[in-house]
């Protein structure tokens, strides 16, 4: 039994994506740029895609810049506003929350001369409108906020902050990358002038990302090199993930409602059945689920550390991870987790469990079986736990 519960880590490309990539390896391998035939199929094939995801967010073709993923389109953002409006100011407002494709971009900048407001969030992982706003100075040229996070799934009120940034005439980007596919998004009515996504996590191939960029909005250009992307980002275009993309782009949306009603009723059943059997355990994130992630759900569990969870889920054929994948390798707990007030104790015993389409019932019910084995047997051998169940007799 292999059962795939890290679909916020990467998700399997899906077979009808493959089907659409195929073409443009072996056949139609022309160069974007060049003029013949051979070039002009492969353009075809990128202008195509890049209609499907300006009509999967509400942006026009010419917003779009293929990029080679969610930490590219990040970087781009941030830094390229950041030196492009230097003169202006040269502050930026972000979260304490954000991947670090945001904060490590910010703390570059900051190395530079920049300065970064790092807003909090509330116990659920919220920030708040009226915080950005607050934060909002005469020098600040970006705020960027992410759509939704990716290891408690809290869903940030995006629109009501592109409304602040707009009103105070701030550039807003948001890092959607977690919420393409499974969150309505339109950049228009949302007010957004930049949003990152990356085709791996809805399904599509690694290595291939979009930064939508509102028409008007002044960024440095990525790379020197090549005209490619409107001379914005050199570097022959990817045909075969950017098709990949856009298919999947437009499946993610089209099967949006359906596949959100499928993993939420799983991940719905899940929670309910840990909490129910699985005592000391603390649930991470929002609460109210129309907040949150449908496939995400994010437990700490007393006296026990997430990586021995991970590593006997893993012998069980449970693939989940502990913290982000980003930090996982490293044993410093979750900065997510922390920031939303877990104490450093219950941060290092957490697990992500997040549930993608192709997840079944069934295996939403093996792995709560394995899962309370798992706690069960590491909390016998933990002597903390040992201890409060000593203290509990003798109360
Ligand atoms: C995965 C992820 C990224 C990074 O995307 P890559 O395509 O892997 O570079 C950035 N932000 C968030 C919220 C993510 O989940």
């Amino acid at each position: 039994m292999r059962i795939y519960l890290d679909n916020s880590a990467t998700t399997h490309t899906d077979p009808e994506v493959f089907e659409a990539m195929k073409p443009y390896f072996c056949e139609v391998y022309g160069n974007g740029s060049s003029q013949h035939f051979f070039g002009r199929e492969a353009l075809a094939a990128i202008d195509r895609a890049r209609e499907q995801v300006a009509a999967a967010i509400g942006c026009k073709p010419s917003e779009v810049y293929f990029t080679s993923g969610g930490t590219e389109s990040d970087n781009w953002a941030i830094k390229g506003t950041a030196h492009a409006l230097a003169k202006k100011g040269r502050h930026i407002i972000t979260t304490k929350i954000e991947h670090p494709a945001v904060i490590k971009t910010c703390e570059a900048l900051e190395r530079e001369g920049f300065e970064v407001t790092y807003l909090d969030v509330d116990g659920e992982g919220f920030v708040t409108p009226e915080a950005v706003e607050a934060a909002i100075r005469p020098d600040t040229v970006l705020i960027s906020v992410m759509t939704a996070n990716n290891e408690i799934g809290t869903i940030e009120p995006i629109r009501e902050i592109g409304a602040i940034a707009k009103a105070h005439k701030v550039l807003f980007h948001t890092d959607a990358v977690q919420a393409v596919g499974n969150v309505d998004i339109d950049v228009v009515r949302d007010n957004i002038d930049m949003l990152s996504m990356s085709a791996h996590k809805f399904y599509g191939p690694k290595g291939v990302g979009v930064l939508y960029k509102r028409n008007g909005v002044k960024i440095e250009r990525f790379m020197d090199g090549g005209e490619q992307e409107r001379n914005m980002r050199a570097s022959t275009l990817n045909t075969p993930g950017i098709v990949g993309l856009g298919r999947a782009i437009e499946l993610a949306v089209a099967d949006m409602e359906s596949n959100n009603a499928h993993i939420r009723a799983l991940r719905d059943d899940f929670v309910r059945k840990v909490k129910e059997r699985i005592p000391q355990i603390r649930f991470n994130g929002a609460s109210d689920f129309t907040k949150r992630l449908p496939g995400n759900a994010n437990f700490s569990f007393e006296y026990i550390e997430g990586e021995s969870i991970l590593m006997r889920l893993d012998l069980a054929g449970i693939a989940v991870s502990s913290g982000s994948a980003c930090s996982s390798g490293s044993l410093e707990p979750s900065y997510v987790l922390l920031s939303i007030g877990v104490p450093i104790e219950l941060a290092h015993g957490s697990i992500r469990f997040s549930f993608g389409k192709c997840n079944t019932q069934e295996e939403v019910d093996y792995t709560v079986e394995q899962l309370c084995k798992t706690v069960e047997f590491l909390r016998e051998l933990s002597p903390l736990f040992k201890n409060v169940k000593g203290e509990e007799k003798y109360v």
